[in-house]
């Protein structure tokens, strides 16, 4: 269902009228793809407070331009020093601007933060990124922590306000290098709906460090890889399935028997194969294990449906199949192919949660309990998982998505769901798709238990 609104904003008299009334400016994202692949400008890098972060390297394998920008410039008046050219439209207008701010250990340091991007944020051109880093918090000194969770309120606000398309992302990190792929992808077109997110990337920066060396082909960082996606043959899965066999990976697209026509279409456009499954079925994981006895490394559990009444109104049979294909079907695969060592070291398994499962909605109590439940999986599973298979484990947590789910949705309903986000608009089965690619490159082996919405800073459950 198109976003008729959104196009009529993108008119001059529709802008013009829009602005007159006091209503939302959506801006149309710049998004991915192979015409316009990176951002149109150079990276602004700031610092507030001492930082011990070696970010430069990683920031010259974003492809952006960087310019760098120390404290006592920002106090001088001066530009920065660093190579900046001209963006595509003849401006410098940086398309970006990263924030070092793990060295932020109080309140005193904290006014760094303000020094440093309050003479900038209006520069950044629209669809333009803002990333803030920190530390993680440090439980011996009340003051770093309160400082440093200073910065997650600070990230979401400005968020909120900087509007023309732009995000602001908080990443909390300790080695740049194991960060590498989780800034390129934010510093990219790629994150276009990720919004308002604190991500941690913690975990083993050492073997991380090693998976980020340069590849020989990097627009296809999952060449060699198999990945299957679960509930493939539309929607949001389709997406993931197109979008990780660009980046080089070999697909199975998993759908029910009923879905076989698309499930085979799909396959065939993408090279890879497709496979005819409930994945209610008690033996579902042995049967994907017998699809790949080479092995699997990246699995997206996609599938998922919604059976929504009010709870006083629902019978034991919709809490049942909701709460059994989303949620039931997860853990027994999860556990099988984990057993059975299908999945490979260094393997990705990427669940979809949801914002109903954050923020709950009503008349999905079982799709609620249901999304919840898998961000309980990632957060248990993910550190044994990493520890004992070599498997990292997250989620995505998409939003308000342009798909057959909410098209089905009452009008005013919808309205309001695909407006209520710091963007103003519904995110694409893309964005979904994008964030997915990201926690399956090789490179994210530290991005790990991380629950990632995919919402543009939705105002539900922030
Ligand atoms: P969709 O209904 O368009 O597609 C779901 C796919 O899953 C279908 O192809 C369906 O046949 C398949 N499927 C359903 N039950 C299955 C089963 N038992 N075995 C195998 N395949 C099965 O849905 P979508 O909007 O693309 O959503 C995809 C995922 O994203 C779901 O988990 C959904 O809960 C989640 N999600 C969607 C939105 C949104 O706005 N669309 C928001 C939050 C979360």
């Amino acid at each position: 269902m198109a976003d008729r609104y959104l196009s009529l904003t993108g008119t001059a008299p529709g802008r013009f009228l829009t602005r007159r009334l006091g209503l939302p400016q959506p801006a149309v994202l710049h998004r991915w793809s192979p015409d316009r692949p990176a951002l149109d400008g150079p990276v602004l890098h700031l610092t507030a407070g001492p930082s011990a972060l070696d970010l430069a390297p990683v920031l010259v394998r974003t492809g952006l331009t960087v310019t760098t920008r120390r404290p006592e410039d920002a106090a001088a008046g001066d530009p920065g020093t660093g190579g900046t050219r001209p963006a595509a439209d003849g401006s410098a207008r940086p398309a970006a601007a990263v924030l070092d701010a793990t060295g932020v250990r109080d309140v005193d340091t904290l006014a760094g933060v303000h020094a440093a991007l309050h003479p900038v944020v209006r520069s950044v051109a629209p669809s333009g990124r803002i990333v803030v880093l920190g530390a993680p918090l440090d439980p011996a000194d009340h003051h770093q922590s309160a400082a440093q969770q200073a910065l997650e309120g600070f990230t979401r606000s400005l968020g909120k306000e900087i509007g023309g398309g732009r995000t602001v992302n908080l990443v909390r990190l300790t080695d740049a290098g194991a960060a590498g792929s989780t800034l390129r992808f934010l510093l990219s077109p790629r994150s276009a709906y990720v919004s308002g997110q604190v991500i941690d990337v913690l975990a083993a920066a050492g073997s991380a460090r090693q998976a980020d060396a340069p590849r020989a082909d990097p627009g296809r960082p999952l060449a060699g890889r198999t990945a299957l996606v679960t509930g493939a043959a539309r929607g949001i899965g389709a997406a993931v399935a197109e979008t990780l066999a660009r980046d080089g990976a070999r697909v199975v697209v998993l759908d029910v028997p009923q879905a076989e026509q698309d499930a085979r279409s799909l396959a065939d456009r993408l090279g890879g194969t497709a496979l005819t499954l409930d994945v209610t079925a008690a033996d579902a994981g042995e049967r994907i294990a017998a699809e790949l006895p080479d092995g699997l490394d990246v699995l997206v559990h996609n599938a998922g449906v919604t059976r929504d009444r009010r709870l006083v109104n629902m019978p034991a049979e919709r809490w049942s199949s909701v709460l059994d294909v989303n949620l039931a079907s997860v853990l027994r695969t999860t556990d099988a192919l984990l057993a059975k060592g299908t999945l490979r070291p260094g393997g990705r398994i990427v669940a979809t949660a949801s914002i109903a499962g954050l923020a709950g909605n009503a008349g999905q109590t079982n799709y609620g309990a249901s999304k919840a439940g898998i961000v309980g999986l990632v957060r248990s599973l993910a550190p044994r998982a990493l520890a004992e298979h070599g498997v990292t484990v997250n989620a995505v947590a998409p939003g308000f998505i342009e798909t057959r789910m909410t098209a089905a949705i009452p009008l005013f309903l919808r309205e309001a769901g695909r407006r209520m986000n710091s963007l103003a608009q519904g995110g694409l089965p893309v964005d979904v798709a994008e964030t997915t690619a990201w926690l399956a490159d090789p490179a994210s082996g530290a991005v790990n238990g991380q629950v990632v919405r995919v919402c543009g800073q939705s105002l539900l459950g922030a």
